[in-house]
């Protein structure tokens, strides 16, 4: 017998769970979800933080009607596009700066945060000089020069999937933002293209919600109007959302859906928000959260 066959086998390395290439994204230990601050409010501690406001911000009154309403059904964040990413440069692309101003009134007026998006490195400061939540929209998850130019700003950074983007693209996506030093970060999953967009605008992933909570420490928010497309689909959605683990919801609220400059069939009137809201609470009380 050779002195090979004889000699004691090595010791058992011990088992160590393969690194995940988002280092900073992923969990150092057990999965548990690291909360994120922004000013008063906290995305993935107990409350569910309620995002609510219309698609793009059209004038002042529009506004700031939302606003009040928004925030009398219980919603914390005003959102509001003033910097629009359209499919077409002939549709409406947001009142830009007069837009923020609009935003930061109604902040004033009414106490809320406010997050808008923003689309480009060139506008980061000046986004960022109104902001309380940087945007970074599905159609940017990649723009990987503007992710560290917008975590650069240390405001916390709200990053949505990219419509044809992987968890793990999502997930490396995320890790450019904490690579730059800014932790405060959360994720919003707004449906993905599938094959199937007869009755959905997009197919809202919620198997991500879950799969992210288990991939990472960042916090969920899910936004079943652009997930959806469609109104009627919305208050379903947004439970299942709850349902799936998600620590916020995005939901767009207009005035007059039906004169919207964008996005109107998927906005909810001030009305059907605050029966989203009251038909949400009691179920997030059964999952151990308030709303
Ligand atoms: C939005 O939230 O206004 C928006 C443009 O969304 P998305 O980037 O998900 O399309
Ligand atoms: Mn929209």
């Amino acid at each position: 017998m050779s002195a090979l066959a004889t000699a004691p086998a090595p010791a058992a390395a011990p088992a160590r769970p393969a690194a995940k290439p988002y280092r900073l994204a992923a969990h150092p230990g057990r999965p548990a979800t690291r909360p994120v601050r922004a000013g008063d409010l906290v995305f993935g501690g107990e409350a569910i933080v309620v995002i609510a406001g219309p698609c793009s911000v059209e004038s002042r009154e529009q506004i700031l009607d939302v606003a009040h309403a928004v925030r009398a059904a219980g919603a914390t964040v005003l959102r509001g596009g003033a910097f629009k990413p359209r499919t077409s440069p002939y549709d409406f692309q947001g009142l830009g700066e007069t837009g923020l101003r609009y935003l930061a009134e109604a902040r004033e007026r009414t106490g809320l945060a406010i997050i808008t998006e923003v689309m480009d490195s060139e506008d980061v400061d000046l986004v960022a000089g109104y902001a309380d939540i940087l945007q970074i929209g599905s159609r940017n998850m990649q723009a990987f020069k503007l992710l560290q130019r917008a975590a650069r700003t240390g405001l916390p950074i709200m990053l949505k999937r990219g419509l044809q983007a992987t968890i793990r693209e999502w997930l490396l996506a995320a890790e450019y933002v904490l690579a730059a030093g800014n932790d405060r970060l959360i994720l919003c999953e707004r449906g993905i293209r599938t094959f199937d967009a007869e009755y959905t605008r997009n197919c809202l992933d919620l198997n991500a919600v879950p799969v992210v909570k288990h991939e990472s420490h960042l916090p969920v928010v899910v936004d079943p109007s652009h997930g959806t497309g469609h109104t009627h689909l919305i208050a379903p959605m947004a439970a299942a959302a709850l349902a799936a683990g998600a620590d916020a919801l995005m939901i767009e609220v207009h005035p007059d859906p039906e004169r919207a400059l964008s996005d109107g069939k998927q906005s909810l009137t001030p009305d059907a928000f605050a029966d989203l809201m009251a038909g949400l609470r009691p179920r997030a009380h059964a999952l151990g959260r308030t709303l």
